[in-house]
């Protein structure tokens, strides 16, 4: 694509990488087919190529942003099937990142959607917070139906639906789990902060699983948060860099106590923003070097998995999982075989459900700012996930399993939970009596 920017704006380093990411962009349309915004809405505008000329219109000119290239970002799911697909490389993700933020610095929003955004800023990412408001949103989760009927409530709406009836207990524990056996590995394990509320299970069954197999665990070393990826994503710039440069320090601090191996991540959201706060910190001369090496540690924990000697389970009969991949997983982390390989490894009989290339409509807060759109991806996914007849649906991120066990009776669970019960641990919280593995064999590592 041809650009024409100033050497002035080009001077901008922002400006200068969205000009390099525009010119890869060679008009095809091959990404449309994959876009579950164009798929749903049939809108050039609402595909990454039509997004992509919008961002280019609005940087080029230099110009504030407008209500229509707010309209059609917002409904941008950041999901990056986009860069999946797209046969020259374009970095969709960088660019809508940047379009993000000066959509944030320039547009003045309607006044409930600022403090919507603002709200859901301020308490996501810190679960006290958050779970004061999950325990307040099961007293106005009555109201919801009524507050659809008006459009600029149904985001509450839509939050208040997907709010849990019951919040699990805390599990604020910090400082290091020894491994069992003989140690073969140190890995920092991130809490992150919605996972942490809505199912501690996922991270207790990961600590588990790793110290069974050698792997000391640290947990909430001071100074861990959020990843920020949250806010990034709302184009609050600021606020995610300083989330990063957090967790870059503690992270940093652990590295020079004991040595770390690899940063586990067990909400592939978080994963993709961790990997890629190298590039999100490469401005700032006191981070750049420090944020590129924690970067290159952040592992999916199943990418991690799969490098440590697992013992061969006992299980019988194989029950049928229907794996859903997140689309930070597959398209933003490109982790695919991995969590497949270790289910099916584990006696798992893995089906795949029709269309995995398209969003669930989760996407981070998604689900509450574009309620519509999003039911339409859930509804598209349950069917395509029922149709696969299994018992259990297994994902690797706790905003898809919000979002699709809010419309299916299969359970679902995080393939680390999955993992944890088939190599010796106990059976998921989330998963009935009805469904058995038979028993597990100790591990063999022990
Ligand atoms: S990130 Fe997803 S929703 Fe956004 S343009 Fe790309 S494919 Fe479409
Ligand atoms: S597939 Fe890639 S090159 Fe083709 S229009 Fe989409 S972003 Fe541009």
């Amino acid at each position: 694509m041809q650009t024409s920017f100033t050497p002035q704006q080009l001077s901008d380093p922002h400006v200068a990488e969205s000009e390099a990411i525009l010119r890869k962009c060679v008009h095809c349309g091959f990404c449309t087919a994959t876009c579950p915004t164009y798929v749903t809405l049939g809108n050039e505008l609402d595909s990454p190529r039509g997004r992509i000329y919008l961002i280019k219109d609005m940087l080029e000119n230099g110009r504030p942003a407008d209500k229509e290239i707010v309209t059609h970002i917002d409904r941008c799911l950041s999901c990056l099937a986009c860069m999946t697909t797209c046969p020259s490389g374009v970095h969709y993700m960088h660019l809508v990142d940047h379009a993000r933020a000066h959509i944030e610095k320039t547009y003045r929003r309607p006044v409930l959607d600022r403090a919507l955004r603002a709200m859901l800023a301020k308490i996501l990412p810190y679960p006290a917070r958050f779970r004061a408001a999950l325990k307040l949103a099961a007293l106005g989760r009555p109201f919801a139906p009524l507050m659809r009927r008006v459009p600029g409530l149904r985001p509450v709406s839509a939050m208040l639906a997907l709010a849990p009836r019951a919040v699990p207990p805390t599990d604020n524990a910090s400082g290091s789990i020894a491994p069992s056996g003989e140690r073969r590995g140190r890995v920092a394990l991130l809490t992150g902060c919605a996972q942490s509320v809505l199912d501690p299970g996922i991270n207790a069954a990961t600590a588990r699983l790793l110290s069974r197999l050698g792997i000391e665990v640290v947990r909430n070393p001071a100074g861990e948060g959020c990843c920020g990826a949250l806010v990034h994503h709302m184009g609050r710039e600021d606020e995610a860099l300083d989330a990063a440069r957090r967790n870059v320090d503690a992270w940093t601090r652990e590295i020079d106590k004991g040595g770390l191996d690899a940063i586990i991540i067990t909400t592939s959201g978080c994963g993709t923003t961790v990997k890629d706060y190298g590039h999100m910190l490469r401005l700032d001369p006191d981070y750049a070097e420090k944020a590129a090496r924690i970067a290159a540690l952040a592992r999916d924990v199943t990418e991690y998995l799969v490098t440590l000697d697992l013992p061969v389970p006992a299980i019988e009969p194989g029950v049928a999982v229907a794996y859903h991949s997140a689309c930070s997983m597959q398209h933003g982390q490109k982790v695919t075989r991995q969590p497949r390989e270790l289910l099916a490894k584990a006696g798992f009989i893995v089906r795949e459900p029709r269309e995995g290339h398209l969003c669930c409509g989760s996407a981070g807060t998604y689900n509450i700012l574009q309620p519509e759109i999003s039911a339409k991806l859930r509804d598209r996914k349950v069917k395509n996930i029922e149709a696969t007849e299994a018992a259990i649906v297994a994902t690797g991120n706790i905003g898809c399993m919000t979002q699709i066990g809010s419309a299916t009776a299969i359970p679902i669970v995080h393939t680390v939970e999955l993992l944890d019960w088939a190599f010796g641990g106990p059976r998921p919280q989330r998963l009935p009596e009805t469904i058995s593995i038979g028993p597990a064999t100790m591990m063999a590592a022990e």
